[in-house]
């Protein structure tokens, strides 16, 4: 590709400036043109794009949300709207563009490779939850607040010999819920993957740490799962210890990227630009191991999602 041109998509997190500015600067120093597309697929619709220098990216690196904005586009996901956006790539010569978004934001990208244009999807959401990349860019970010959060909300908790039950992020994904729920030592986690047994996996589990002396308890809860407030009144009855919701929610999504988020970001933005250079379209990078990789869009949406039971199982065993 000579001409790109980089979006956001979907649901912002914290890392999509990262990966914004590296591929600005990947393509300007493969003597790429680099146009910055605002608010997702919408831009490229209403020609709401403007060319990008290396200073276009300065002093972004560091800032959570995305600076090219994101939105839903309801008018892209129809095939008008694919040829319209494809009109106006042809009519500036945009031969490439890089998506960062979600699954959704890479049909949109295979639809749009299908319309004559390059696409690249780099995996940008907190969940981690794009079955074909151990990592999504937002991800270590999120759980880092998660857990934060919620060791503030365990010094109240503790002071006051209750139970806490901590709503995080992930509708059909619980992996934001296992890592914090370990990281916090919270005494169960409710995840969408795994059906769970309200007496056996929290009140029993509940009354026999407290057998141990054990005064104060956290419970994360995936969102998928949901009911946080009825489970809450239903802990509350059946153990008799006080109980409190908290439902973490946007908070989640925003705030500095952390290292990681930035470095992989960063990592993914290049390995992008780089397929584009070689004229290679409707790939997704992803993450496997510590190696960045790539799939073709329609194998990588089809792949089927692993949750790490293993990890839960050693989860329930270390919170007791
Ligand atoms: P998140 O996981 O954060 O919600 P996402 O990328 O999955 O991110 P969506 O709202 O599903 O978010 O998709 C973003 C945009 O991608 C949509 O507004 C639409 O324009 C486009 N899109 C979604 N699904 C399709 C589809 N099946 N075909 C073409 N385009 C689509």
């Amino acid at each position: 590709a000579k001409s790109i041109a980089v979006l956001t998509s979907g649901g912002d997190a914290p890392g999509m400036n990262a990966a914004v500015r590296a591929v600005v600067r990947s393509g300007l120093s493969f003597g790429m043109k680099v146009y910055g597309v605002m608010r997702g697929y919408n831009g490229l619709l209403n020609g709401d794009l403007h060319e990008m220098s290396m200073r276009s990216v300065s002093d972004i690196i560091q800032h959570g949300g995305t600076a090219l904005f994101t939105a839903r586009s309801p008018e892209f996901n129809t095939p008008e709207g694919v040829q319209k956006a494809a009109a106006t790539c042809r009519n500036l010569g945009i031969d490439g563009v890089v998506v960062i978004g979600g699954d959704g934001s890479f049909r949109g990208a295979r639809d749009l490779t299908g319309a004559g244009v390059l696409c690249i999807g780099i995996p940008g959401t907190i969940d981690n939850d794009i079955a074909c990349t151990d990592y999504t860019i937002g991800y270590d970010t999120a759980l880092n607040t998660a857990m934060e959060m919620i060791d503030r909300i365990r010094d109240t908790t503790e002071s006051h010999d209750r139970c806490s039950v901590v709503e995080v992020m992930g509708r059909r994904c619980g992996d934001i819920a296992l890592h914090t729920g370990i990281a916090v030592g919270a005494i169960a986690t409710l995840v969408p993957e795994i059906p769970y047994d309200f007496q056996k996996d929290i009140v029993d589990r509940m009354k026999a740490a407290q057998a141990t002396g054990k005064k104060h308890f956290i419970v994360v809860v995936a969102e998928g799962v949901g009911k946080t407030q009825e489970i809450t009144e239903r802990i509350q009855k059946e153990t008799g210890i006080e109980s409190r919701a908290t439902i973490l929610g946007h908070v989640q999504r925003g705030g500095s990227p952390t290292l990681r988020d930035r470095v992989v970001a960063s990592r993914m933005g290049y390995h992008a630009v780089e397929l584009l250079q070689k004229s290679v379209g409707n790939r997704v990078v992803a993450m496997k191991g510590e190696q960045i990789v790539d799939f073709d869009i329609t194998e990588a949406l089809n792949m089927p999602r692993v949750f790490d039971e293993n990890l839960y199982r050693i989860s329930a065993k270390l919170s007791i």
